[in-house]
């Protein structure tokens, strides 16, 4: 069978969000060199300034020293544009999710956060290469102005996007659900079924959240998972180093989206 990696992906870093994750991250480390995607905010909900953190900007720098990869993950992640209305507006900004920042600007206000997180990103000597909507929501002027930028892809649940052209390229993601006791329940059977459905994918992508690491069921859940996909000879990896091998490997026919 073709060489088969997964990438674990830390969704919503920020200073408030650390203490969730910490256990589990060191439980992760304790297994091995396995690569993390840290998915960065700059300001969540507008009161947690991760760039003002010297302890977590401290971390962060020793994250990507050891391999991991650091993306740009919205600038406040929640959505507090005027309220939404149109039904559709009303189900994706109310109903799916009240996080979906990018989902509800225009072309400038978009550009401007791109740019403001860009810079930050700069100024602390990291790459830009990833940018990942919260809640995966791009709406049509974010999506323009993120044309502008010189970030390398951008993704949702089932692709990652070659930037500026949005190139699509297969990648099943696994994500709880875990705001609910019967949402969580659902998602052990969900996520079995997907990763089974796509374990012919080279890349499949874990999506982890904060609030994952406060129930047992789902952090558990990440752990076996990532337990078996080792056991089964995947190799841990991050969104970028993939997307980069993948380049060299085929080129730009890479960029074609393939089916498996
Ligand atoms: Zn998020």
């Amino acid at each position: 069978m073709a060489e088969r990696e997964f990438a674990l992906v830390l969704h919503d870093i920020a200073p408030t969000t650390w203490e969730d994750y910490r256990a589990f991250v060191e439980e992760i480390d304790s297994m091995g060199q396995i690569p993390m995607t840290w998915l960065v905010v700059p300001d969540f909900h507008h009161r947690s300034n991760t760039f003002e953190d010297t302890a977590l900007l401290d971390l962060l720098h020793q994250r990507r020293a050891r391999g991991d990869e650091l993306a740009l993950h919205g600038f406040y992640h929640c959505d507090d544009a005027p309220a939404p209305r149109t039904p559709r507006d009303y189900f994706m900004r109310r109903l799916y999710t009240y996080e979906g920042e990018f989902y509800p600007l225009g072309y400038d206000e978009a550009f401007q956060r791109l740019e403001r997180g860009a810079a930050l990103f700069r100024a602390q000597g990291w790459p830009l290469e990833g940018f990942v909507a919260p809640a995966w929501l791009l709406g049509e002027g974010a999506r323009h102005a993120l044309k502008t930028q010189a970030f390398i892809y951008t993704s949702d649940p089932g692709h990652l996007y070659l930037l500026p052209d949005y190139t699509p390229i297969k990648a099943p993601s696994l994500v709880w659900s875990a705001r609910s006791r019967w949402r969580r329940g659902m998602s052990w059977v969900v996520n079995e079924r997907a990763r089974r459905r796509h374990r012919h994918a080279p890349l499949i992508r874990l999506g982890l959240h904060p609030v994952d690491m406060r129930h047992g069921l789902s952090r558990r859940y990440w752990l076996e998972t990532i337990r078996r996909l080792l056991a089964e000879g995947y190799r841990p990896t991050t969104k970028i180093s993939w997307l980069q091998r993948h380049y060299q490997r085929h080129g730009q026919a890479a960029a074609i989206p393939s089916d498996f």
